[in-house]
């Protein structure tokens, strides 16, 4: 019978939950991660198609920070991610590519971005396809799954979008339910093209790997994400939709035909073979950006059992503001928890994030 009884509870299976088990469990917690979805990665996100493969939400990572910089070090270290490209080219104004200056090294993985994800599990108790629906203060906390599954943990990180949060805590005080109710999110529309096996050689002569796009109306970004791997045999590319353009068609019944929208733009601004895709697939992000994150690196709720909320739209909208959302909740967490057990022990968070293999 699975275990159902935890030190720590983490809701969410992207960076900031991940970033934040890892260390816990490091620190001597019997810890456990709970994702509603069947992966790892949150909008660390991949998909497998034909035979390739694209990231459809994180393009590529750029630090910022030297501790972020440690992580993506000990990434290449593991053959995880490499140097993808130093050149992200941009469209003007005039709707016209333009090659800008070398800039810094954006990182990407070879096998796809949620290859971070699964590197940052190694060592952790999953329970993945479990949506957390509500929490309930007994004795600890319980967690109540949609499955009809209950899980016991005496703390609880919650590392999902804000407004996904509010609901979860939704039998928290209210001022802490409004707080996270405040966050705000720009949704993004991401269509997935894979082109036949032949087009691998026009990909080669382009001359650019990916292009952010301003001012356009509809597109905010076009990536040859098949580019990123080894070896590549089939062409994928990966447009994002701007803010703008996913307001207006998130919820539209035909995303089919909202994806085949920005193929065509991007077709029209670059390549026109690019409306030849053999298989698009589109998906929509509703909570893509945190527009309005707050300075903090968690929202903790003033409760008896602790329990804190925290997630790239801590200090940030990046995958780096995730990681560091996270690594902060684990060190409040364990002030807290270590301050009930003072008579017990007093466990030490790592002083620097490693995945222990
Ligand atoms: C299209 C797109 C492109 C992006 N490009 C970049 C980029 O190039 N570089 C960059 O740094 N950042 C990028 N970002 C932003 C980046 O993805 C996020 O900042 C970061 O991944 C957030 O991590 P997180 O752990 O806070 O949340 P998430 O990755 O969203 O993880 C939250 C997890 O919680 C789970 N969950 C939610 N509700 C529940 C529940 N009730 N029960 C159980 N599980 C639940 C979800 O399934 C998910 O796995 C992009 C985002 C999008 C959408």
């Amino acid at each position: 019978m699975l275990d159902s009884q935890f030190d720590i509870a983490i809701v969410g299976a992207g960076m900031a939950g991940l970033s934040c088990a890892q260390s816990l469990q490091q620190a001597g917690y019997k810890v456990v991660v709970i994702d509603k979805s069947r992966g790892l990665g949150g909008r660390m996100a991949t998909r497998r198609l034909q035979r390739t493969h694209a990231d459809h939400g994180v393009c590529y990572l750029k630090p910022k920070s030297p501790q972020f910089q440690e992580l993506l070090n000990q990434l290449v270290d593991r053959k995880v991610i490499r140097v993808w490209t130093d050149t992200i080219h941009k469209l003007d104004e005039q709707g016209k590519v333009q090659s800008p200056q070398r800039q810094a090294p954006c990182y990407a993985a070879t096998n796809g971005i949620t290859a971070i994800a699964k590197f940052l599990s190694i060592g952790l108790t999953l329970r993945l396809n479990h949506r957390v629906e509500r929490i309930e203060a007994r004795d600890g906390w319980q967690l109540h799954c949609e499955a009809g599954e209950v899980i016991s943990a005496n703390a609880i990180v919650i590392a999902i979008p804000a407004p996904q949060a509010a609901i979860v805590c939704e039998s928290i005080d209210q001022d802490f339910v409004e707080q996270l109710k405040a966050i705000e999110y720009s949704p993004c529309i991401s269509a997935i093209a894979v082109y036949p096996i032949e087009r691998q050689a026009e990909v080669e002569k382009l001359g650019w790997k990916a292009i952010i796009c301003p001012s356009d109306p509809d597109l905010g970004w076009i990536g040859i994400d098949s580019t990123k791997q080894l070896n590549p045999v089939q062409p994928a590319i990966v447009i994002q939709s701007n803010a703008h353009f996913a307001t207006q068609y998130l919820d539209d019944p035909d995303l089919q035909q909202v994806g085949e929208r920005l193929l065509h733009r991007a077709a029209e601004l670059t390549e026109q073979w690019f409306t030849s895709a053999e298989v698009l697939q589109v998906q929509r992000w509703r909570y893509a950006f945190p527009t309005n994150p707050i300075s903090d690196k968690y929202l903790a709720a003033n409760t008896v059992h602790p329990l804190v909320c925290t997630g790239d739209w801590c200090g940030g909208n990046r995958v780096e503001s995730a990681f560091q959302a996270g690594l902060e909740a684990a060190k409040y967490l364990n002030q807290r928890l270590s301050e009930r057990e003072a008579r017990c022990k007093h466990r030490i968070l790592p002083d620097q994030f490693w995945v222990q293999i």
